[in-house]
Formats: C-alpha cells, sequence, structure tokens
C-alpha cells in the first residue's frame, strides 16, 4: 500500500527566499499536487544568530505570489523546543549521543591543528567516552554541554535517493555532529528529523547541498528507531557559466523578479524546468499541465542552468496571452511607478485599457510597460527636428505636417481606418515613399521613430492631443 504522500517546504527565515529556495517549493508543491497530497510550510527558526525579523512573511509572500498555497502551518520550530530537548536526553540516555563540555577556544584550536596537518575538520572525540561521573562533576561545576551524536566510527551508511539511487557514504568520514546546541536549541539535523518524522512527512525534496547531511540523517533515524521518508536530492541550479547561480548572473532573490513585471505563471512554468521536463522540447505549459504530469522520475540527475534570457523570452509569451483587461490591470501598478513624475496620478484606467492592446505584444515585463505608453501620458514630448525630419528635409516635413493636419482637422470621426484613408493618398501626392512620410508624424505624436501602429495610436491619443503635437511639430519649423 502507498502511504500518503506529506511533503514539506522547510525554509531557514534568513531573508528574502532565493530562486534555488523557490524551486524546492515548487517541486514539493507539485509533487503534493500530483498526488493528492500535503504541502506543509515549516519554518525552520532555530539558529537565532541567522534568523531576520520578517523573513517568515516575505517567504509567506513569495508562495503565495506564486500560487504555492500550503494546507499546513506555518510551523515554527522555536514553538517545540522540548520535543528536540526530549529526543536529544533520549539518545543520551541510550548511549546514542553524549554530552560534550569542550569549550569554544579548545574547538578552535582543535581545527587550527587540523589545518596545519591538513586533516579534515570535524570533532576530535574528545568528551565521546567521558564516565557519568566525568559527566556529573562537570555538570556540578555548572559547565554547560552540547550534545553529539555517536557516529559510528567504521562502515558505511547507504542513503537512498529517488533521484541519485543509491549513495554510499564511509561512516569514518562523519564526525559526531552537535545535536543539541549549549543554548538548548537543536541543530538542524535534530531538528529536522524530529520534525519529518512528527509530521509523517513520506518524502524529503530538498537541493542537491543537502545529500551530505542525509547520511546523518539516516543514521539518526535508525538510532531512533524510526523509519526514514524517501529522500530525492533535487540538482543545482547552475548559472550560464556553470558556477553556482549567484548575483553575478543576475537577480537571485524572487522578489527582484517580481519587482521586474514577471508573471507569477511564467516564473513557475521556467522554474518548473530548472531540474524537471515533460520531454525534450516542450517549454511552455500551463500549471494544470505541469501538475498533471509532474513526477519525480523525470527529474534530471544533472544540474539546470538558468538563462535569464529564456525566461524573458517566456515571460513575453504569458504577457502576449493575457487578455487585454487583465494585461492592463497587472501593468498599473508598473505605470503607475514607472511614469516620469509630473504625470497626474492615480492613471487613468480607462484610458491604459485603450492603450493596453497597442503595446501587449512588445512588453517582455510589466516593468517595461511605462516606457513603452509614456508618451500616451506626457504633456509636453522631447525630441530634436532631426528626428523629426529624418531623411527629409525641413520643407518636406512642413508639406507632411501641414497637409496631413490639414486633411484630419476636416474627419468627421477620429478612427483609425478614416484617418487611415485620408492620409494615404497624401503619401502617394508626396511623391515619397510611405516610410519616411509617416516617420514625420510618428515622431510628432510619439517623440519617437518606434512605436505601436501609428493610426491607432492617434486614435487613442484622441483628436485633441494629436492634433496639438502636430501642430507643436509644425510650429518648430514656421514659428
Ligand atoms: N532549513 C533547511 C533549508 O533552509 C531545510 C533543508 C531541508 O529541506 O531539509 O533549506
Amino acid at each position: 500500500m502507498s502511504v500518503p504522500v506529506r511533503v514539506r517546504f522547510a525554509p531557514s527565515p534568513t531573508g528574502y527566499p532565493h530562486l534555488g529556495n523557490i524551486r524546492t517549493a515548487l517541486f514539493n508543491w507539485l509533487f503534493a499536487r500530483h498526488n493528492n497530497g500535503v504541502f506543509i510550510l515549516r519554518i525552520e527558526d532555530t539558529d537565532v544568530a541567522r534568523k531576520v525579523e520578517g523573513a517568515t512573511e516575505i517567504i509567506m509572500e513569495s508562495l503565495q505570489w506564486l500560487g504555492l498555497d500550503w494546507d499546513e502551518g506555518p510551523v515554527f520550530q522555536s514553538d517545540r523546543l522540548d520535543l528536540y530537548k526530549m529526543y536529544a536526553r533520549e539518545l543520551v540516555k541510550e548511549g546514542r549521543a553524549y554530552y560534550c563540555f569542550c569549550s569554544p577556544e579548545r574547538l578552535e584550536v582543535m581545527r587550527k591543528e587540523q589545518m596545519m596537518r591538513k586533516q579534515p575538520p570535524g570533532y576530535d572525540r574528545h568528551c565521546r567516552d567521558l564516565t557519568e561521573q566525568q559527566v556529573d562533576s562537570l555538570m556540578t561545576e555548572g559547565k554547560v554541554p552540547v550534545v553529539r551524536f555517536k557516529s559510528p566510527l567504521k562502515g558505511q551508511t547507504v542513503v537512498t535517493d529517488l533521484i541519485r539511487g543509491e549513495v554510499v557514504f564511509e561512516n569514518s568520514t562523519l564526525d559526531d555532529f552537535v545535536l543539541l546546541k549549549s543554548d538548548g536549541y537543536p541543530t538542524y539535523h535534530l531538528a529536522n528529523i524530529v520534525d519529518d518524522h512528527y509530521m509523517n512527512i513520506s518524502h524529503v525534496l530538498r537541493a542537491e547541498e543537502w545529500l551530505s547531511s542525509t547520511p546523518r540523517h539516516v543514521l539518526l533515524y535508525s538510532a531512533l528507531g524510526w523509519q526514514p521518508p524517501q529522500f530525492a536530492h533535487l540538482p543545482m541550479i547552475l548559472g550560464p557559466d556553470k558556477s553556482k547561480l549567484s548575483k553575478r548572473h543576475s537577480a537571485t532573490a524572487i522578489n527582484e523578479y517580481q519587482n521586474q513585471g514577471y508573471l507569477p505563471e511564467a516564473m513557475v512554468n521556467f522554474l518548473t524546468l530548472l531540474g524537471w521536463s515533460l520531454d525534450d522540447k516542450t517549454e511552455i505549459m500551463s500549471r494544470e499541465e505541469i501538475i498533471k504530469n509532474f513526477s519525480i522520475e523525470r527529474v534530471s540527475r544533472t544540474a539546470a542552468v538558468f538563462n535569464v534570457a529564456k525566461l524573458e523570452w517566456m515571460n513575453g509569451m504569458y504577457i502576449r496571452a493575457l487578455n487585454v483587461e487583465d494585461f492592463a490591470k497587472r501593468s498599473l501598478p508598473f505605470v503607475e511607478q514607472g511614469l516620469p513624475p509630473g504625470i497626474k496620478r492615480p492613471v487613468d484606467t480607462d484610458y491604459l485599457r485603450l492603450i493596453a492592446p497597442l503595446v501587449q505584444e512588445r512588453a517582455r515585463t510589466l516593468a517595461e510597460v511605462p516606457q513603452l505608453v509614456d508618451f500616451f501620458f506626457v504633456n509636453e514630448l522631447q525630441y530634436d527636428s532631426e528626428m523629426l525630419m529624418g531623411k527629409l528635409d525641413k520643407g518636406q516635413a512642413v508639406s507632411i505636417l501641414s497637409q496631413t493636419i490639414d486633411t484630419l482637422k476636416k474627419l468627421d470621426a477620429w478612427e483609425t481606418e478614416s484617418m487611415e484613408e485620408a492620409v494615404r493618398p497624401l503619401v502617394a501626392e508626396s511623391g515619397l515613399k510611405a516610410g519616411p512620410f509617416f516617420g514625420v508624424i510618428r515622431v510628432a505624436v510619439t517623440g519617437r521613430t518606434a512605436s505601436p501602429p501609428l493610426f491607432q495610436t492617434m486614435e487613442v491619443l484622441g483628436r485633441e492631443r494629436s492634433m496639438q503635437r502636430l501642430g507643436a511639430a509644425l510650429s518648430r519649423f514656421i514659428s
């Protein structure tokens, strides 16, 4: 009989979650949803020195932004200190762990000597064989011990990993790691396995960097007489140069992507492909499709390479697929924030809704939208006359502008088709090519040489604003 799937995301609240953390959360969530299982959020906050105020909220907001809802939690390890202490003591009682009274100074000297002798670092087991009387008398002296696990000195520990198969560790390489610190807080190893056991975690999906901790966990499970969960260590995420992903390559904190105008659904799709694939070609997949197909079997063993250009491309695809209302709505906060300060706030949402279809095709991120739309909002365009003329001369530009103004003035309806119908014949009459001809009008009404389709732009800008801009362009030459 298969066990019900219960997985957890267990971040330490040390700051903004980075892409690797979120990829771990996502894979756990996908695995839970695929198997109708339970996804638990557990905050591993027992490292008091590294704890950052507000980090838990940020983690939760990031998960919510991506739609990774949790079924249980958040559970805080700091609320469960007694539980860990109880097991640390029990392990001591059973001879599977021991009190260690070594001072930080002694450990420092030991470390230095090991380094000098080029020995691998690790506790030298100084206190491993203290007698009960020795322990008692040190305690009575007021010395506060840590609790260390008594790792086997010989033999091997085998970790069975769903992605990597059997990974064998020599016990001689595992030192007597600390379970309980002198401040009464558990280490990651102890708290992590006590909780995984207590929460009935069926599968542990976590980053590969934790693989080296797993033999310790396997030994702890067996010392406590517990059945370990199944392990799956997810491949590393590397930068394009194949070194570990870092700020040098791209933003690493997930909220930066949110601020840069990436859509959560694009992020989910993109992060899914950092270590998992449906086949060797499919890139764009809906959340439902991913959930339906997600499996550990298709998680790759080899590192995933983060490619920001691919993320931009994918985000552009997702932006284009939004319906236009949604696109306008999601762009609004970016537009509010990104338009020049002189422009009236709040931004006119009806107007933005009309602009939206003209720029949706061209935005790769929502943060690009303000620059694509700002000319719709500004009162005065900034451009120089050279740009306005392009390859034409002053006389030609004047004639194009004045003829266009005269023609448009006579129009009843300020609509794309009627404008186009009225202005097109002027091109033929002028003997110029359409490109330079419309180039003049384009710069006059948008202040730039590339813009959304000209007449649609003018329709949205409205008669008054468009005529005013054409007039302003003309007056540069004939004032
Ligand atoms: N607290 C660990 C982390 O920050 C959890 C690792 C695990 O999943 O066991 O990633």
